[in-house]
This record gives C-alpha cells, sequence and structure tokens, in this order.
C-alpha cells in the first residue's frame, strides 16, 4: 500500500478495497515510527487528519469522488492552512495557528485530500540542506547522517521514506528540484504564476511558486490538477484555461528534441552525477530523441544575480514580522523600537538575519543602482538565453545538483558553497520557467541523482509526458530507501 499510486490508491478507495480512515491511519502509525529518525514533520494533528478521512469516506460513499479525494497529503509549513499550526520553519512563528487556507490548500481541501502534515523546511525556505529550521535538520532516508536538501526537505524526505502518498514544496531558486534529487525522487516546480501564491509565506515573491513532490511523474501530474489554477487573490496568477496534465502522459517520444547546454556539462558537476545524467540521456536516445547541443551563456551569472535579488525582496517581505501582529515577541525591552529590535533578534535565525542585511543593503540609497538594478538587467538576459534555445529545441536536461547528498554539517560554516549547492536550478527561477527533478540513478555513497528537465513557458503537460516515458524504460523512481 505505502508503494501504491496516487491513481492505485484512489481506485482502492473508490473501490472500497480501503476506507481513507484506514489509509490515513496506516501513514499516521508509519509516520510515529519512522519520523523520529527523519524528523521530516513539525506538525501533525491526527484528530484533523483523520476528520478529513472520515468526511472523505462520506463523500466517497456519495460518489463524489474526485481523483484524490481521501488520499492522505503532507503539506510543506510554508503554507497557511486553518487551524494548523505554520511555522515556516522558524521561531517567529512557533506560535502562528493559521485563521485561513491557503489557495493551494484549499484546492486540496475541495478535492478531498487529507492534510497528513506539515513537513519541515529550511526557514523562511532559505536554505538548501534543511539545517536552517529552528525545528532541527532533516535527515536523508537514504543516509541519516545526510542532508535531504532544501528547502522542501521534509517533503522530499517524507515522500522519499513513504510517509505520505505524495507531498507539496515551493520552489524559489531550487527547493523543489533539488531535494527532490537528494532524496531521489520527483518534483515539479511549474511555470511562474501557474498556482497562486495566497496563502503561501512568501521569501522572494517575483520567484517563489509552489509545485508537487511525489514518487513518479504520473503522480505529480495528478497532484498538479489539483493545485494549479486562477486565483484573483494573487495578482500573479495566471488566467488560463484548466488544463489536464496527464494528458500526454502516454505520448512516444520520437522527435523530441533535447537541448543539452554546454554550460551545464562543464566542471563543477561530479564525475558520479554527470555518469547518470549521460546514461539517461543515452536512454532518451533509446526511446527516439534526438540531443541539440545549445548554450545558456548568461546562466554562469544566475547564483550572483539570485543572491542579489532574493535577499531584497525577502528584506521586504520579512518586515511584517515585527512582534505585533502575529508570532513570536521577545519578552523583555524597554520601548517600541527595542521591543522591534529585540523580536527580530531572537525570532530569526542567522541565515534569515545574513538574508536581510544583504537585501536591506543592496536596496540602499547609493548601492540600488549598482546592485539591485544591474541583477534585473541580467535577469532578462538570462531568460532571453531560454527563449534562444528553445528555438532549437522542445525540452532542456542536465544535472538537477552538482552533487550528491552531502554530510549534515559539511557546509554549514561556507554559506557560498551551499549557495552553489542550487547553481543548475536558479536560472529557471529567474527566466519563470517550469523546471523538474527525476531520479536517474545513484552516485557516490550510493545516494540518489537527479536528472533536471526543463521546459518552455507552460509545457508542463509535456514534461510530465517526458518523465512518465522514462519511468516506463526505467525503475529508479521506484527505488526506496531501507527504513
Ligand atoms: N537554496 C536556495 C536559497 O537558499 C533556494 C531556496 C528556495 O528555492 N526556496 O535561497
Amino acid at each position: 500500500m505505502f508503494e501504491s499510486s496516487l491513481k492505485q490508491l484512489g481506485d482502492a478507495l473508490r473501490a472500497n478495497k480501503i476506507s481513507s480512515v484506514e489509509l490515513t491511519q496506516s501513514y499516521l502509525d508509519r509516520i510515529t515510527r519512522h519520523n523520529p529518525a527523519l524528523n521530516a514533520f513539525i506538525t501533525l494533528n491526527p484528530e484533523m487528519s483523520l476528520a478529513q478521512a472520515r468526511a472523505a469516506d462520506a463523500r466517497i460513499a456519495a460518489g463524489k469522488a474526485d481523483a484524490l479525494t481521501g488520499i492522505p497529503i503532507a503539506q510543506k509549513d510554508i503554507f497557511c492552512a486553518k487551524g494548523w499550526l505554520t511555522t515556516c520553519g522558524s521561531k517567529m512563528l512557533h506560535n502562528f495557528v493559521s485563521p485561513y487556507d491557503a489557495h493551494v490548500i484549499s484546492q486540496f481541501n475541495n478535492a478531498g485530500a487529507i492534510n497528513l502534515g506539515k513537513t519541515n523546511m529550511d526557514e523562511f525556505a532559505m536554505g538548501s540542506s534543511n539545517e536552517t529550521s529552528h525545528y532541527g535538520a532533516v535527515k536523508n532516508p537514504w543516509d541519516t547522517t545526510r542532508v535531504p536538501g532544501g528547502s522542501s526537505g521534509g517533503t522530499a524526505a517524507a515522500v522519499a521514506a513513504r510517509l505520505c502518498a505524495a507531498a507539496t514544496g515551493t520552489d524559489t531558486g531550487g527547493s523543489i528540484r533539488q531535494p527532490a534529487a537528494l532524496c531521489g525522487i520527483s518534483g515539479l516546480k511549474p511555470t511562474y504564476g501557474v498556482c497562486s501564491r495566497y496563502g503561501m509565506i512568501a521569501f522572494a515573491s517575483s520567484l517563489d511558486q509552489a509545485g508537487p513532490m511525489g514518487r513518479s511523474a504520473e503522480d505529480l501530474a495528478l497532484m498538479l490538477n489539483v493545485m494549479a489554477g486562477f486565483d484573483e487573490r494573487d495578482s500573479t496568477s495566471l488566467q488560463r484555461d484548466k488544463e489536464d496534465y496527464a494528458r500526454d502522459l502516454n505520448k512516444p517520444l520520437t522527435g523530441l528534441r533535447i537541448g543539452l547546454p554546454k554550460e551545464f556539462f562543464a566542471e563543477g558537476m561530479g564525475s558520479d552525477v554527470a555518469k547518470a545524467v549521460e546514461a539517461a540521456i543515452a536512454e532518451y536516445k533509446k526511446l527516439g530523441a534526438t540531443i541539440v547541443d545549445i548554450s545558456l551563456p548568461n546562466s554562469k551569472l544566475s547564483v550572483p544575480v539570485y543572491y542579489v535579488l532574493a535577499p531584497a525582496e525577502a528584506s521586504s517581505n520579512l518586515s511584517r514580522f515585527d512582534g505585533v501582529r502575529y508570532g513570536y515577541r521577545a519578552p523583555e525591552y524597554s520601548d517600541l523600537a527595542d521591543m522591534y529590535e529585540k523580536s527580530r533578534a531572537q525570532g530569526f535565525g542567522a541565515e534569515v538575519k545574513r538574508r536581510i542585511m544583504i537585501g536591506t543593503y543592496v536596496l540602499s540609497h547609493g548601492y540600488y543602482d549598482a546592485y539591485y538594478l544591474q541583477a534585473q538587467k541580467i535577469r532578462r538576459l538570462i531568460a532571453q538565453d531560454f527563449t534562444e534555445a528553445y528555438k532549437q529545441c522542445d525540452v532542456i536536461m542536465g544535472p538537477t545538483s552538482p552533487s550528491t547528498a552531502f554530510k549534515l554539517g559539511e557546509k554549514g560554516d561556507d554559506p557560498v558553497q551551499m549557495y552553489l549547492s542550487d547553481i543548475y536550478t536558479i536560472a529557471v527561477n529567474l527566466a519563470g520557467l517550469p523546471g523538474m527533478s527525476i531520479p536517474c540513478g545513484f552516485g557516490a555513497n550510493d545516494m540518489p541523482v537527479g536528472l533536471q528537465i526543463i521546459g518552455n513557458y507552460f509545457d508542463e503537460a509535456r514534461m510530465l509526458n517526458v518523465a512518465h516515458q522514462f519511468q516506463q524504460a526505467t525503475d529508479w523512481h521506484s527505488r526506496a530507501p531501507k527504513l
């Protein structure tokens, strides 16, 4: 049952082979057994999960079930969910029980899915290893001395360890794809604007995007069908017709043109990662694809550009955490200014403070033109590279992460080394394009390797087709860690 796909679970529920209450309880039991070693969840609320499961069973009995009705889905703790503690991995929100649902959460509720719990994450989604969480590091289920990646590390570990059927993540610079790669699961960051950001705690608003994480491309398609859609409460939500993201899963790949950017296959990528990615490309050739050499000349600037723009937006977004409106307030202070200062000094962790300082610096008078404005211009050039590339190819492929999962603590003292974990993923966010990662083998220390698939705007259905066909021909995605 823990290996069943979302489709199989949905079929079993609708055929009354299992009830949602039974299914939810089995997952909760499995979490009780294995989560202490992984720390993948910040909050569990069995009472609320089981109440949803009872409602789902009634809906199924009434013949009104949708694809995900009754299926337990875990939610990254960045999504506000009514009645649930919603911390965003921060002490700042240690006591924040959300009075409302994020759009993505209400879409799952409308679909009758079960909220199984809130997953651990880097504080305010800033990090690549899940070590910045106020609630402690998440462990990689393939080797608990290693990181799961971040910032959606709790989600990635939970899916890999089969502690939920599927889960949500968010991706500002790689936070869905990189942890998916490091934990050997599939994850998709949609085109910017496809999933509403309403109720998703903001990090860098022009880059943040929600997306599904799961065991297979087919599961991601069913998840995205629920998550995507216009929402007037997010001014960047796109008004487009509803799509069935599973519609093209079974199309053959004959004639597919895969672009390989020379910049992604240069120095920097581990030889173990290169070997697995090259084997995957060879598999695609067998499936009928042709290879096109392309260049993304400005992509090398994506890490410095991102680390100007993302902190700039974060410094503005995080100004709302002032100890007054919600969240943490310092117990002792002399006056209002002192209360702000102490609440923020005590409520935020080191990485968040570093970003706020960089952000206020690059936005300040005198440095704005030199840093922020320049970065915006290069952002445009990075996006134009992709537009040029898609004249020659249908999808772009490469590694998701330069290395497999590193040791806990290994990069803790060196923020720049940590920032380089996202060297292949960040350009995609700067351009607003959809990107995904699927497992494609194992590298050093038998840790999973991810293949990144980057699509053109709104090409999610094709990317899922490309991933699904690979998963029909290989079994990397069905490998699971021994717990
Ligand atoms: N690791 C990157 C960062 O620390 C990306 C995080 C994300 O995508 N949320 O900012």
